[in-house]
């Protein structure tokens, strides 16, 4: 399974906000962006030129990595959005709020994107009833999400509801029981990236 293997920290550096890929390092003190808000690399604290094609592509770049999703699979999500009734940034946005391995950090089930897929590539996860070892599955309503009878992965995800303190309303979960309801799929209000997913249209519609 390809990804992203950058540092993670410089990615949010490069792109100068809180994107939380590495867990529960994110919420502390030793956060890369709270000790150097800076972009990394030898030219990082210099004057960048802002272009309408930068900000477009800053954000598309930005989405990607607060999904960790790659350029050829990211740019296939834009492909199936745009063919989607609806407006096809909301579209865009709701494909990738529905993946497995985003559900599972929605949930609290995953302190981060990446503990998220090596916890469902490692089968200790199911899907009604049936192991799903798929990051990219695409959750529906009405999916019932359970953890694996016998998983060795228990106390990592008990930890991990600990930096969750809400559940989005489209999402239903009992972190005693590690079990979820998916009750049907987000608005784009109840989506909380930090998108502005219009840019990203704009780029691609050139
Ligand atoms: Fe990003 Fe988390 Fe690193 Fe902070 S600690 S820079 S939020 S990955």
């Amino acid at each position: 399974m390809a990804r992203d293997t950058s540092p993670q920290c410089k990615q949010c550096r490069r792109e100068g906000q809180k994107l939380f890929l590495k867990g529960e390092r994110c919420f502390t003190d030793k956060c890369g962006v709270e000790r150097r808000s800076y972009p990394p690399g030898e030219h990082g604290r210099g004057r960048l030129r802002q272009s309408e094609y930068r900000l477009q592509l800053r954000e598309k770049q930005k989405t990607r990595r607060y999904y960790q999703v790659l350029e050829k699979q990211f740019r296939a999500y834009y492909e199936k959005a745009s063919r989607q009734d609806g407006v096809t940034g909301e579209n865009l946005l709701r494909l990738l709020e529905s993946r497995f391995d985003n559900v599972l950090v929605r949930l609290g089930f995953a302190a981060s994107r990446r503990q998220a897929r090596q916890l469902i590539t490692h089968g200790h996860w199911m899907i009604n009833g049936r192991r799903v070892d798929i990051p990219s599955y695409q959750v529906r309503p009405e999916d019932i999400i359970s953890i694996k009878a016998g998983s060795g992965a228990t106390e990592t995800i008990q930890r991990a509801t600990e930096l969750v303190s809400t559940v989005p309303a489209w999402l239903q979960a009992d972190h005693d029981a590690l079990t979820a309801k998916v009750l049907r799929l987000p608005e784009r209000s109840e989506i909380s990236a930090p998108v502005q997913e219009q840019l990203i249209v704009e780029l691609y519609s050139k």
